[in-house]
């Protein structure tokens, strides 16, 4: 049996949870949840250096992430190590999310928006709507797989959903006290970053941030868009 935790965040790629929700997680793990990330695909293509082989890069971001959610205090990282830029809507992906849904039976699920317009990562695009799919009607429903039912998976609702990447921010999320963090956590990432990444870098990112906490008491915030469920 599977411990259960509190937070699972849903990742196309190694790095997007660093980018898009890692202030929040830090803050999560610091109020005493568990969280859990799902990564999944091996960000095998996300290089401009022609000496660098798939599976070589592949191994490089897994380390990468590790190293960054053991930062922020992560429990566990999932890798789904499905090959990059090759997602798609399929009855195999879904029932791999909803499996993982089932196991650690999170109150939140994050994951990417997917319905941001116009140009967005198509694997950013399918994890989203997969992984909304999966909380609504798979997840929840008794008769979806009665084969997970058969291996003990229960039934589950998840209550909270945040979508980074929104184009239709509804919620912010005060990252002021672990901003820091996650920007450490971004900068395990050397394979995406570089070696020696911009000393601006984190300047620039308070600045967004600092901007998405405007009319809020504190400095710093992460947006989504936030779903309630089943209330
Ligand atoms: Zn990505």
């Amino acid at each position: 049996m599977t411990k259960p935790a509190q937070m699972m965040v849903f990742t196309p790629h190694p790095d997007d949870a660093e980018f898009g929700i890692a202030g929040t997680a830090a803050r999560w793990v610091r109020e005493g949840k568990d969280v859990i990330y799902v990564v999944c695909t091996n960000g095998d293509k996300g290089t401009s250096d022609n000496n660098m082989k798939p599976e070589e890069l592949a191994s490089i971001r897994e380390q990468e992430q590790l190293a960054a959610a053991n930062l922020l205090g992560v429990r566990e990282v999932v890798f789904l190590r499905h090959p990059d830029q090759s997602l798609e809507d399929t009855p195999e992906f879904r029932k791999e999310i909803v499996r993982l849904i089932r196991m650690y039976q999170p109150e939140t699920v994050v994951t990417a928006d997917p319905y941001r317009r116009y140009i967005w990562h198509r694997d950013h695009r399918i994890t989203g709507r997969v992984v909304l799919d999966a909380i609504f009607p798979y997840a929840r429903d008794l008769l979806a797989y009665p084969d997970l039912l058969e291996e003990g998976l229960q039934p589950h609702r998840v209550r909270e959903v945040l979508l980074w990447g929104s184009e239709e921010p509804n919620y912010r999320s005060d990252i002021t006290d672990t901003f820091d963090v996650k920007i450490a956590a971004l900068l395990c990432h050397k394979s995406q970053l570089g070696n020696n990444p911009s000393p601006e870098l984190g300047e620039r990112m308070r600045e967004r941030y600092k901007t998405m906490a405007e009319a809020e008491d504190y400095e710093l915030a992460e947006t989504f868009h936030r779903l309630e469920l089943f209330r």
